[in-house]
């Protein structure tokens, strides 16, 4: 690999250089990109109706509680069947936002599953695309109501599923919420101002290492 190649990028997540900062090939040389994000947002996924109904179900309880979610939700949920890093993630595009949660946790105890659709459909409401004040409020009043246990961040043993691998680091995109996992310490998790989405957007260390 020569250098200041640019590197090609096929996946939903890309990290592009900053202007004024070190070529995207430099700062990247040692990082491994292609290897790192491996939730495979854009791979294979199909839909399943178990999901489906699960998300009627689980926003019928928010409306009940008045949590004010977004009413432009795909209600088919994408089932990614080669998520590694992540229970579920919310998309949006276009206007709207799409739900996927990952084939393991799909295939998981129901309670689970639900905990994940809820924990995406709360990303919809205003403000919520972090999991600040008012995304952990709306949690603690569906988790009070449902005796869920919508957390932050996730486990597999919490969930009662295998097989996530679980990053130390997670970068989120603030624009497009896209989330980029990372297993090791890199100049992205010491520096993440210095890199940007593919969709322009900052990122921000939503997990770091003490946070899981
Ligand atoms: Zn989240
Ligand atoms: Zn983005």
């Amino acid at each position: 690999m020569g250098q200041g190649k640019p590197v090609a990028f096929e996946l939903n997540l890309c990290i592009m250089g900053v202007k004024g900062g070190a070529s995207i090939s430099e700062t990247l040389k040692n990082e491994r990109v292609t290897n790192v994000v491996t939730n495979g947002n854009d791979g294979e996924w199909t839909d399943v109706h178990d999901c489906d109904e699960l998300l009627c179900e689980v926003m019928e309880e928010a409306r009940r509680l008045g949590i004010p979610f977004s009413s432009e939700i795909e209600s088919r949920v994408g089932i990614n069947r080669r998520a590694a890093t992540r229970f579920g993630c919310c998309k949006f595009q276009n206007g709207r936002f799409y739900i996927e949660v990952a084939e393991t946790v799909a295939q998981g105890p129901e309670k689970s599953c639900r905990e994940v659709l809820a924990h995406e459909l709360l990303h919809t409401c205003p403000g919520c695309r972090n999991h600040g004040a008012k995304w952990k409020s709306y949690a603690a009043r569906m988790n009070r109501a449902y005796g869920y246990e919508i957390q932050r961040v996730t486990t597999n043993a919490s969930l009662g599923v295998q097989g996530i691998r679980e990053p130390k680091y997670v970068l989120r995109c603030e624009r497009c919420g896209v989330e980029i996992p990372r297993f090791r310490a890199s100049a992205l998790t010491r520096h993440p101002e210095r890199y940007r989405c593919r969709c322009g957007g900052t990122l921000a260390l939503r997990i770091g290492p003490g946070d899981s």
